[in-house]
């Protein structure tokens, strides 16, 4: 049997491997400088965390969630029960008595007693509700200052798969927790996130800001869209006119063309702040500019999970498509009293989608070569040991190296160097080590030369920075 990586997930192979490392370690260098350290949460947890948190009404815990129960006992009852159905099928007999009375028996035998909420788990399609209930569980409140914390991996959603869409993609992501919501700490984690940005070179990235109110004034503004909505109502698709009722800020997600001439009709949020909220957001925009970080507003950038508020940015980058957003964030200033922690705490975070960013990158042409440094050619049994010897040498100074398992013909190691794309040939030959040298290839441009081991080292360390 043939087997196949299922639909929606895919396998990340060298050498593109390697510019993920790239870019996830650059990732960890910058986030480190503005005080950010590692959190690293579980991929599974339970389904009501997932469910209270994002929201019961989005599309990610209505349609997205990959859950599962997880009680062999119940398991077991269920696989009995649907065997009965299955058979009551195959005899055509509907409404089979033999499967609801089979039911009841598994009832009656205690199967689904232990069937409650610690038996329902999900796989995470999002990494902030783990973050905040790891925070309350560890009581990180009691920590001096802002709790600053960032995270990489992957992230799953049943979503339909696309180019820049997976069932499982990979968020870098950071969340910093603490007592204040001063506009100042939204900007630095802009700030944070476009130096990152710059250092993995992501070319014409736009940053786009809003802000969303709060619970004193949005829900106001949410009643006064609801009724705009009800007015077009029949102009709308179907999925806008659920959200006229489930979470009519949804509609302003819409991409549907024809729903855009009415779109743009809608009451704007930014004229129904609450005072604080203004003032907030203004002051946002002064901590951006004085940052010089250059920003577009864009009132219908609502996000799609429940629990933000205030401040909400996307970043969107070329090449992408329809699926142009790398990075979502904005402030979620009531999550973790709604999951059990201090009232006080503020919190503000974003998720870059890594798959996203690396087809940009490569779109952009700036995945660099990660590739092997060094090829060993080595020439006459003789010279196994020494070629051995001085591949582990390369490598504690950090070069990669390929070592050959068998003697080659010269003609063919040499291509087989170039095919691989290595920068040099390194050849161990019985003359080289009579002479105690070794003949070095830079395969680019033929350059060749014959060095002693310390000036082999160290011309190919120096080389790899070059
Ligand atoms: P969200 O958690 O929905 O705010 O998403 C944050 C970022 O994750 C988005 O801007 C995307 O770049 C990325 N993302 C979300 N869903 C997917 C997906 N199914 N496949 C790939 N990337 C995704």
């Amino acid at each position: 049997m043939k087997f196949q990586a299922i639909k929606g997930v895919r396998d990340i192979l060298p050498p593109e491997s390697a510019l993920w490392n790239h870019v996830e370690q650059a990732a960890r260098e910058v986030f480190r400088t503005y005080g950010y350290g590692e959190i690293r949460t579980p991929e599974f947890e339970l389904a009501r965390l997932f469910e209270h948190s994002v929201g019961d009404e989005t599309d990610i815990v209505t349609k997205e969630l990959y859950s599962w129960i997880d009680s062999p006992k119940v398991n077991r009852a269920l696989r009995r029960v649907r065997a009965k159905a299955i058979a009551a099928a195959y005899r055509a007999i509907h409404n089979d008595p033999a499967v609801r009375e089979e039911l009841i028996k598994e009832m009656e035998a205690g199967a689904f007693d232990t069937l409650n909420e610690v038996n329902r788990i999900s796989l995470r399609p999002e990494a902030t509700a783990s973050v905040v209930r790891a925070y309350i569980e560890h009581g990180m409140q009691a920590r001096p200052g802002n709790v600053k914390l960032y995270y990489l991996g992957p992230m799953f959603r049943r979503e339909r798969p696309q180019k820049g869409r997976y069932r499982q993609f990979y968020q870098i992501g950071a969340e910093l927790l603490g007592p204040s919501d001063h506009p100042a700490l939204d900007a630095e984690v802009i700030e944070m996130l476009l130096a990152f940005f710059a250092r993995v070179n992501l070319q014409g990235a736009n940053l786009y800001i809003n802000s969303i109110g709060d619970r004193n004034c949005r829900p106001a503004y949410v009643e006064r869209l609801r009724g705009e909505l009800q007015k077009v109502r029949d102009k709308l698709g179907a999925d806008s006119q659920r959200r006229i009722e489930t979470n009519p800020l949804r509609v302003l997600d819409s991409k549907l063309p024809e729903e855009q001439p009415i779109i743009d009709t809608l009451p704007h949020i930014a004229d129904h702040l609450c005072d604080a909220c203004r003032e907030h957001y203004t002051e946002l925009k002064r901590q951006l500019a004085l940052r010089k970080i250059e920003y577009e507003e864009n009132w219908r950038l609502v996000r799609g999970l429940d629990y933000y508020m205030r401040t909400t940015f996307e970043i969107t980058a070329p090449g992408l498509g329809s699926q142009n957003a790398v990075c979502g964030g904005g402030r979620y200033d009531g999550l973790v009293e709604l999951l059990g922690g201090p009232a006080a705490t503020k919190g503000i975070g974003f998720a870059i989608g890594t798959d996203r960013l690396m087809l940009s990158l490569q779109d952009a042409g700036t995945a660099e070569a990660c590739g092997l440094q060094v090829f060993l050619a080595w020439f006459g049994a003789a010279t196994y040991p020494a070629a051995v010897d001085l591949a582990r040498k390369l490598r504690e100074h950090h070069l990669s190296v390929e070592l050959p398992a068998q003697e080659m013909k010269f003609g063919k190691s040499l291509s087989l160097a170039d095919r691989l794309g290595a920068r040099f040939a390194v050849i161990v030959g019985e003359d080289e080590l009579a002479a105690g040298q070794f003949t070095v290839k830079r395969l680019a441009d033929g350059d060749q030369r014959k060095l002693a081991e310390a000036d082999l080292l160290d011309y190919l360390t120096k080389s790899r920075t070059a």
